[in-house]
């Protein structure tokens, strides 16, 4: 039985691993992503099989309580609040691994001392890092969560922070060493202060952390828990989590790392420099000062007659779009155009919306072609050529700071050269700024007008006014 056991998580880590791989290009994703689903489902099958590890009726209670919760929220959720479900779920995870690791150090104390067990180095060792880590990515993601639902502001006192982030870790290698080297099965009340500690440095962690760098934060703390699952995976001598903890803690740093570059931020930077918009983010009269009498404000109507005479196209989707649910209807405006002989295409920003793939899951919904979706290096060159650029409820993405003042807090972050078309049209419903907080400059350049109103709205009227002409 235990040959089948292995070869079932064997095989559904080459599911996996095959779903990730076709999960990188938009044509293979749908596939990528059922490999992968079908992958856990064996694993699933193969940890049942394995009988040791719990009994049925707790899985079956498991399964009914978690699925029902599942579904409801996968139900609900609103494709602008997935980040948030991204961090819930890592936190979840995490926590898993920490209760799996806590209930086997207890399981293992009374074996111990009947004599029936023997702790080794490598048991210690995986027991306290599963513990360890569970345990900051439980609070650390949960902090995330407020954070991203804007219910927990952006900490003042970040040295405090620090401070207790580094008394903290000195104090978890010291008692984590003691544990794994003196006495690892008599350490109740050792371990019950360490899982507090990093209960409370998950929080200080994440904390000081704000404005646009908390999407890296998340995609950090789902390597986080991935490795925590590994470790508990280690606990428990089986090898599906090991397996699937290492995939999820691996691709967790790459995606960290992919999106630590589209910010230009090293990650070091992230975790430590301390919140970008606490010192980015402006007043709302601030804001409005900067704008005040130089935004060339437009119409749909205006917006139609550009669009009549253009033969290149760029859209270029942002957060706004996801918000506005305008997929739909800028599909529609871009087929109208492509009928009248127009190029069209769309420029994909690696941190454009609020999830890693955000705007290609969009734009793929309205049945967008794949090969007009074209990433911000390939695309860049092509702005010079562009007769209209319509930028849909993007704003930190489009920000020509980024690249031309050194003293913007978003300086060095990569962006999509759309002040480079001949003509800007930027529609949103009016001069807030994004996520990073700041004013935006394209607004105001000569080349830019602004059609404010919903995207989906302006969109629509865009579409029956080209109509009439
Ligand atoms: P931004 O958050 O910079 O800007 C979005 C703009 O959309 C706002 O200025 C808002 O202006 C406008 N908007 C909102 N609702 C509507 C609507 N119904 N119709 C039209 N416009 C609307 O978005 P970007 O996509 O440009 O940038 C993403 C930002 O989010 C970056 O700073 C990134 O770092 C961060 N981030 C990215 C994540 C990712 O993984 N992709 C995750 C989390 C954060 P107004 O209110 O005036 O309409």
């Amino acid at each position: 039985m235990e040959t089948v056991i292995n070869i079932g998580y064997l095989v559904a880590a080459v599911l996996f691993i095959l779903g990730i791989k076709g999960m990188t290009k938009p044509k293979t994703a749908v596939r990528g992503n059922q490999m992968s689903a079908t992958g856990m489902l064996v694993a699933i099958i193969a940890a049942l099989l394995d009988h040791n590890v719990v009994s049925y009726e707790y899985i079956i209670i498991g399964v009914l309580i978690g699925g029902t919760i599942g579904a409801f929220i996968a139900k609900k959720v609103a494709m602008t609040d997935m980040p948030e479900l991204v961090a819930a779920l890592n936190g979840i995870g995490g926590g898993a691994s920490l209760l799996v690791a806590s209930a086997n150090y207890l399981e293992s104390q009374k074996l111990a001392e009947m004599g029936q067990f023997v702790p080794t180095y490598d048991w210690s060792i995986a027991v306290i890092l599963s513990i360890l880590i569970g345990a900051v990515t439980l609070t650390g993601s949960f902090i995330a969560v407020g954070k991203l639902k804007g219910k927990i502001g952006d900490a003042k006192q970040v040295r405090l922070f620090k401070w207790i982030v580094k008394l903290s870790l000195a104090a978890l290698l010291a008692g984590a060493a003691y544990f794994a080297a003196v006495d690892p099965v008599n350490s109740d009340l050792l371990i019950a202060g360490l899982i507090v500690l990093c209960l409370v440095l998950g929080i200080c962690l994440v904390m000081p952390i704000g404005g646009a760098d908390m999407p890296v934060v998340v995609a950090l703390l789902n390597s986080y828990s991935g490795l925590a699952g590994a470790a508990a995976g280690f606990v428990l001598g089986n090898n599906g989590l090991i397996i699937t903890g290492s995939l999820v803690g691996a691709s967790g740093i790459i995606l960290t790392s992919i999106m630590c570059k589209a910010m230009n931020r090293s990650l070091t930077n992230v975790l430590f420099g301390g919140s970008m918009s606490e010192s980015s983010g402006v007043s709302r009269s601030e804001n409005d000062a900067f704008y005040e009498g130089k935004v060339k404000f437009s119409s749909a109507d205006e917006l139609a007659m550009l669009l009549d005479g253009a033969q290149n196209v760029v859209f270029v989707p942002g957060y706004g779009l996801a918000v506005a649910q305008a997929q739909h209807a800028t599909r529609e405006l871009a087929g109208m155009l492509e009928k009248q002989g127009a190029k069209v295409k769309y420029a994909i920003h690696p941190v454009a919306g609020r999830m890693p793939g955000h705007m290609n899951v969009l734009l793929a919904e309205a049945e967008v072609p794949y090969d007009q979706l074209v990433e911000m290096d390939a695309i860049n060159p092509e702005f010079s050529q562009t007769d209209v650029a319509i930028v849909l409820g993007a704003n930190d993405v489009v920000n020509p700071a980024a690249a031309e003042d050194p003293n913007s807090p978003i300086f060095g972050m990569p962006i999509l050269d759309v002040h480079h078309a001949k003509t800007v049209v930027v529609v949103k419903r009016g001069l807030s700024p994004g996520f990073a907080g700041i004013p935006n400059e394209l607004f105001i350049r000569d080349n830019s007008l602004m059609v404010a109103g919903d995207a989906k709205k302006v969109l629509q009227d865009t579409i029956s006014a080209l109509k009439d002409l």
